[in-house]
């Protein structure tokens, strides 16, 4: 699917930050910082008139950033693999304890264990399970730059479960 930047109006864009469209070029600048990403966002500025500066970008800071997204596609940049997965020939995939994944999230989603409760059956500490339970990695996916790309691995948790999860931790107001 592809948008409009929301800050330059360039269309037929296809990266996402904080749920908005944005061109590569406005991307490339987008800050991490929410705050500081809602403030840039205001700042509109027209296509146009970034042309020059877009046709020059393309060759040079984005090449570079495919690149890296690409490395981290295929596990390269991970120096270690999430829980419920090893690194095999440079490659994630499933590890031995891979169901135990989704019986964390089974058991947040389907019982009224706390954090605190869940994260001590299991051995990690509250932070540690809140990074499962929202780790992209079990769909399948990577999260690179704040942003959500396809991997090249298998998905050890179902999209309907990992949403159920993500739904039930915003309402818990879980951050
Ligand atoms: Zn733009």
């Amino acid at each position: 699917m592809s948008e409009n930047c929301i800050k330059c109006g360039y269309s037929n864009t296809s990266n996402q930050k904080f749920g908005l469209p944005l061109c590569d070029f406005c991307l490339y600048f987008a800050p991490d910082d929410k705050i500081r990403f809602d403030e840039y966002i205001k700042e509109k500025v027209n296509s146009a008139d970034i042309e020059t500066f877009r046709k020059n970008f393309h060759s040079r800071g984005l090449q570079q950033k495919k690149g890296m997204i690409l490395k981290a596609s295929r596990g390269r940049l991970m120096s270690r693999s999430p829980f419920g997965y090893k690194i095999e020939d440079g490659k994630l995939v499933p590890a031995e304890n891979f169901r135990e994944v989704e019986n964390i999230f089974q058991e947040f989603l389907n019982t009224k264990i706390s954090l605190n409760q869940l994260s001590q059956k299991y051995k990690f500490s509250v932070n540690g399970l809140k990074k499962i339970l929202k780790n992209f990695t079990y769909l399948g996916k990577i999260k690179f730059n704040n942003q959500i790309h396809d991997g090249n691995h298998q998905p050890i948790i179902s999209s309907t479960l990992f949403n159920h999860v993500q739904n039930k931790l915003e309402q818990l107001k879980i951050k």
